[in-house]
């Protein structure tokens, strides 16, 4: 039997979750398909929960504008609606002078990205802030925070229901078929559903997913690279107040720390490029690599003060070595599907741009 539904959105993380709610905001019926048993529990729950300020970002790509409008909105957000979070503000350091450049660079990236409250600290602006940091200079970033991803995902999940979109959980979207007015989706139970308007925000499992699209060119689904990131967390007292990261690596931002909302710090994550999105299990032999690099910006971390914490992955869709992809917000101008947006590479900064990713997506759709 089939059923007629306006929009479904599939996958019920942090951004298929801020998508249903501003489609349901809008006036949109909206069903979300979860293929797991309950919100969030893949990537949004596998990240550093940071609220970014975009400054990495090359000017003009979606990653800096996302996350930058993005940062305000989820600031604005979690206020209003009185989810946890804390603009507690982030120090990039230099721990060598030939770095210092890298910092004049991100500064002035910043500042073409529209974030202008980045201050150069010298090495004893940086210590009386941190006085255990050990660096030649840093970046101050006020407007970096943290936030209780969890906390988040339940706000917009309370939004999405009282605006009358529904949540269907153990519910994995198998294929579809695109047949010019509609698009017929079939579950892994075999239920059928015929909706107006689709929205794949499977993360890790977008491109799989987007592959079994019978009507969607295959040319529009890329190559999906999982980049595990692990995580170790500190016995103990965090000497830091602030976030603190070295310059950033090339496939991520560096062996960073960040501080969840009880105080606690954890170091990650490193960049493990891995074949299964399912493998989540952290070796703790990774730790040794850790406390080389750690040491650079805090010499005194004690040995044996790293405990295995968690993974999370990262959806890529560039390999090992090749250039970083922007994010990719796929709509009917680019695959010329009606009604169909792929929401592919959302990887960092994902969770703080997700208000203003579900703006753009809710903007493509509007037409319909
Ligand atoms: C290590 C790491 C650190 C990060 N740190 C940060 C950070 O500090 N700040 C930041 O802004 N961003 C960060 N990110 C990025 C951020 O976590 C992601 O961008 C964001 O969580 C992606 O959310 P999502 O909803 O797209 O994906 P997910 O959370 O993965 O959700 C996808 C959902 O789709 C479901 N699904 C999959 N297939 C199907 C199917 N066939 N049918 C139905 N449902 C399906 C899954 O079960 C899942 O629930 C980090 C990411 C990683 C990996």
């Amino acid at each position: 039997m089939t059923d007629d539904v306006d929009c479904v959105v599939v996958g019920a993380g942090v951004v298929g979750l801020a998508v249903a709610r501003a489609l349901a905001l809008a006036g949109r019926e909206v069903l979300v398909m979860e293929a797991c048993h309950s919100i969030g529990t893949q990537t949004s729950s596998r990240n550093s929960e940071v609220i970014h300020a975009g400054m990495y970002y090359p000017t003009g790509s979606l990653k800096a504008q996302l996350c930058v409008r993005g940062n305000a909105m989820l600031y604005d957000y979690c206020g209003l609606r009185g989810v946890a979070h804390r603009r507690c503000g982030k120090f990039i350091v230099a721990t060598t002078v030939d770095q210092l450049g890298q910092l004049h660079a991100i500064q002035a990236r910043a500042l073409a990205n529209g974030v202008n409250d980045l201050v150069l600290l010298d090495r004893d602006q940086a210590r009386a802030a941190e006085p255990a940091l050990q660096c030649v200079g840093a970046l101050h970033s006020p407007s970096t925070g943290i936030v209780d991803s969890h906390g988040l995902m339940l706000s917009l999940l309370a939004d999405v229901e009282h605006a009358g979109g529904t949540l269907a959980l153990n519910s994995p979207l198998a294929l579809a078929e695109i047949d010019g007015n509609a698009i017929e989706l079939v579950a892994d139970d075999g239920t059928r559903l015929r909706a107006a308007s689709v929205v794949n925000a499977a993360g890790l499992q977008a491109p799989a997913l987007a592959a079994r699209f019978a009507g969607l060119d295959a040319r529009h689904v890329p190559t999906a690279y999982f980049a595990k990131g692990n995580y170790f967390t500190l016995a103990g007292r965090s000497p830091f107040s602030h976030l603190i990261y070295p310059v950033p690596e090339a496939a991520g931002l560096g062996v960073h720390l960040t501080l969840d909302l009880g105080g606690q710090a954890r170091f990650g994550p490193d960049v493990q490029w891995v074949d299964n999105p399912d493998d989540t299990q952290v070796q703790p032999e990774r730790g040794d690599a850790f406390y080389a690099a750690v040491r650079k910006y805090w010499p005194a971390l004690p040995d044996g003060a790293l405990q295995p914490a968690y993974a999370g992955i990262r959806p890529k869709i560039s390999g090992p070595g090749d250039p970083a992809r922007d994010f990719c917000i796929q709509g009917p101008q680019e695959h010329g599907v009606a009604g169909l947006v792929n929401l592919f590479g959302i990887e960092s900064p994902g969770l703080t741009s997700c208000l203003a990713i579900a703006e753009v997506v809710t903007e493509m759709l509007s037409n319909k």
